[in-house]
């Protein structure tokens, strides 16, 4: 008699918890039971052979689609488990690095012959989107290594450069871009770092800061000024081993957002480099930055946007959970219409940033587009994580949750790959041209 009491005594308070707090909540790092609710938006893929098709932009390819999943898996799986760890420790665990490599995220791009996945551009917008909504930070390390990595060396390397650093960057190896200092960030090209040629090899001599993945990587781009009587176009894009004497990689920042993803100044100090190391042509540094930012751009909207539905994803099963006055907090319009407006500039962010992936892999003008798809996506990104605290209430507000965690990656999207002050300067700068 006394046992059925104190089971129906439990059975009763278990009931009272129940109601009070939602069953959501004894989940709260893990996935929601709903993630991710835009992946359910996608299509069957019906793209033709060339690409050429009317279709609704998150109509993706057979290929695509799979990739997409693969990843999805992935984050949930090996990612999510460790975000909160990574975050409080500001660094990055070496299985999920390694995991990124052995399922091919890495390399996504690269053809099959230097170890690489050989799918699209867009593939790689939608695994960073993949990524970012379980961790930013994660996304990052892949964008970085795909859009930019990858592409210097595919777009400008020789023969050989390829050879020598494609099968290693597919397999193990992660790259670093060394553009911004102390005294150049939006004004990058006044960059003091030199390069200054002695026969056969250069000595370059400079210090880099905000090197994201500089704990981690294994070659760095670095751009120095062989000829600064020539202003800008005296820069040059170097290779260079990170165990390459006199490269020094400093203490990593200790940041707001973004924690896992390491930042560290990089300097050099005599570092002696064959000139078969430069990449490309001398003097032609400060247009292989351009081009690869206006590609990346691309790519941190994407962080950006996946940042912002996985902390939407995370947040509304709460709020039709969360009971007040009575009812689920979802029902009050007050609620609702706010939602309704976060989740249409959240499609908004989403089709600006598929647009100009689909118009750079298909070879067309995207540069305009790229600087709307990251300066809006940021953009977003920054009113959806501060709403879904609103919407959670004081749980939202504390590290038991994952929403204050995109509240503070989110910054980030303002800041690197040219600030949203410069994405506004590149639009209008098109605009001017166009009127
Ligand atoms: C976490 C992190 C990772 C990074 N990773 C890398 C990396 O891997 N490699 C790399 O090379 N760099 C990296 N950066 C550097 C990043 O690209 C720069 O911080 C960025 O370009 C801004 O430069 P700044 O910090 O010097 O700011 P500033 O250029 O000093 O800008 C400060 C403010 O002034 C505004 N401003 C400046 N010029 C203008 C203008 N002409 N018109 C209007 N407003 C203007 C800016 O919009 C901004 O609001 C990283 C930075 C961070 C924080």
């Amino acid at each position: 008699m006394q046992t059925l009491l104190t089971v129906l005594m439990f059975c009763i308070c278990f009931q009272q918890l129940k109601r009070n707090i939602p069953a959501y909540l004894a989940a709260s790092w893990r996935a929601s039971p709903c993630v991710f609710r835009s992946s359910k938006s996608e299509l069957a893929p019906k793209l033709d052979s060339d690409g050429v098709v009317y279709a609704p932009l998150q109509t993706f390819t057979e290929e695509e689609t799979m990739l997409k999943n693969m990843v999805k898996k992935f984050a949930q799986e090996r990612v999510a488990p460790l975000v909160q760890k990574m975050d409080e420790n500001s660094k990055m665990e070496d299985s999920v690095i390694k995991g990124l490599f052995e399922q091919g995220l890495m390399s996504i791009e690269l053809g099959e012959e230097y170890g690489g996945t050989a799918a699209s551009f867009f593939s790689v917008i939608l695994v960073v989107e993949e990524l970012a909504k379980v961790d930013p930070a994660v996304a990052l390390l892949c964008e970085l290594q795909n859009t930019l990595t990858n592409r210097l060396f595919t777009t400008y390397g020789t023969e050989e450069q390829k050879r020598t650093y494609l099968p290693k960057v597919s397999k193990d190896t992660i790259g670093s871009f060394c553009l911004s200092e102390a005294g150049s960030g939006s004004d990058a090209f006044s960059l003091k770092t030199r390069a200054e040629k002695k026969g056969d090899y250069y000595i370059i001599n400079g210090s880099k800061m905000w090197i994201s993945l500089a704990e981690h990587a294994g070659v760095f781009f670095v751009m120095a000024n062989t000829d600064p009587a020539s202003g800008y176009r005296g820069i040059t894009c170097f290779i260079v081993d990170r165990n390459t004497e006199g490269l020094h990689i400093g203490k990593k920042e200790d940041k707001l957002g973004i924690r896992a993803s390491s930042t560290c100044p990089v300097t050099f100090e005599n570092v002696k480099v064959p000139a078969t190391n430069i990449l490309g042509q001398v003097g032609q540094g400060y247009k292989y930055a351009i081009g690869m930012l206006n590609g990346g751009r691309i790519g941190i909207a994407a962080q950006m946007l996946g940042l912002a539905q996985g902390c939407f994803d995370h947040t509304i099963p709460y709020t039709k959970e969360r009971v007040q006055f009575g009812k689920s907090i979802f029902d009050f319009q007050g609620m609702q219409h706010q939602i309704a407006q976060v989740a249409t500039q959240l499609e908004a962010a989403r089709l600006l940033t598929y647009n100009a992936a689909r118009l750079a892999e298909t070879g067309k003008p995207f540069i305009k587009e790229a600087s709307m798809a990251k300066y809006y996506a940021a953009e977003v990104a920054t009113l959806t994580t501060s709403k879904c605290i609103e919407w959670m209430g004081g749980v939202g507000y504390t590290k038991n949750y994952p929403i204050e965690k995109y509240y503070r990656d989110c910054k980030i999207g303002t800041i690197y790959e040219g600030t949203s002050n410069i994405q506004l300067s590149t639009i209008a700068k098109s605009l001017a041209q166009e009127y």
